[in-house]
């Protein structure tokens, strides 16, 4: 499959034409950037440590019967993926708070939620994210309540594979991001399911395995990185 005209250039991943106009190559960057790209660094390795456990979350989710853009691995950085309509909404699934939620709510750290708690953001970097109620995705025609049901059903599923999967692996799952889009009018999983749009801390200690060690400065990104691409691939 090669690759044709850059169609889309992200902080973390550039999406390239194929010759097959329903099929894009999704590539992984080595950039890392947070809090709205003001904190950006170069780390090697990180894109190919994305691409290698965002294709084991997918394969895994397919395997489990839910629609994916995920077709196959290319090489080291890329994957090949359904060429999807994305919708403008994040949905974030939270069982244990952290992050914006602890910031936002005023909460402590580490209470967990059963059942998670789901969440839509709109994706505007330069309104910075915003949250989003139900009524709020409706009215503004970010998706139709049934997709926002359908969202939301796929998304506490999601959780479900991956909470099991890495409980086996001595890994809870904080919380993570997913993006939707639309393909021949079906909602299909996008983006990437990576240590950069999830939560992990590791069971046993609490020790952070995510993007956190880069915006919070922990140190051993890479090293944490590498271990849970190693816990992913048993
Ligand atoms: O920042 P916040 O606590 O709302 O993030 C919740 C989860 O969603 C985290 O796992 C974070 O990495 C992910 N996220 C993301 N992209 C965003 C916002 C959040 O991947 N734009």
């Amino acid at each position: 499959m090669s690759r044709g005209e850059m169609l889309y250039e992200g902080k973390a991943k550039r999406l390239w034409a194929t010759d097959d106009p329903n099929r894009l190559v999704q590539e992984f960057k080595n950039d890392a950037t947070a809090f709205d790209g003001t904190k950006h660094e170069i780390i090697a390795g990180k894109g190919r440590l994305n691409n290698a456990i965002s294709s084991h979350f997918f394969s895994l989710l397919r395997d489990e019967g839910l629609r994916t853009h995920f077709v196959e691995k290319l090489s080291e950085t890329e994957m090949l993926v359904l060429h999807l309509q994305m919708l403008k909404v994040e949905v974030v699934v939270r069982n244990i708070a952290a992050g914006s939620l602890v910031r936002r709510l005023g909460i402590e750290e580490n209470r967990r939620f059963d059942p998670p708690i789901v969440e839509f953001y709109l994706k505007d970097d330069a309104l910075h994210d915003p949250v989003l109620s139900e009524e709020h995705v409706r009215a503004l025609e970010l998706a139709t309540s049934e997709q926002v049901d359908e969202m939301k059903r796929i998304a506490r599923t999601v959780n479900v594979v991956l909470k099991g999967f890495l409980a086996q692996r001595n890994i809870d799952l904080v919380d993570f991001k997913l993006e939707f889009g639309l393909k021949d009018g079906e909602l299909v999983l996008g983006d990437e399911i990576s240590p950069d749009t999830c939560r992990f801390h590791e069971a046993a200690t609490g020790r952070v395995m995510d993007k956190d060690i880069f915006r919070r400065d922990l140190g051993g990104f890479v090293e944490a990185y590498e271990e849970i691409l190693d816990r992913v691939s048993r």
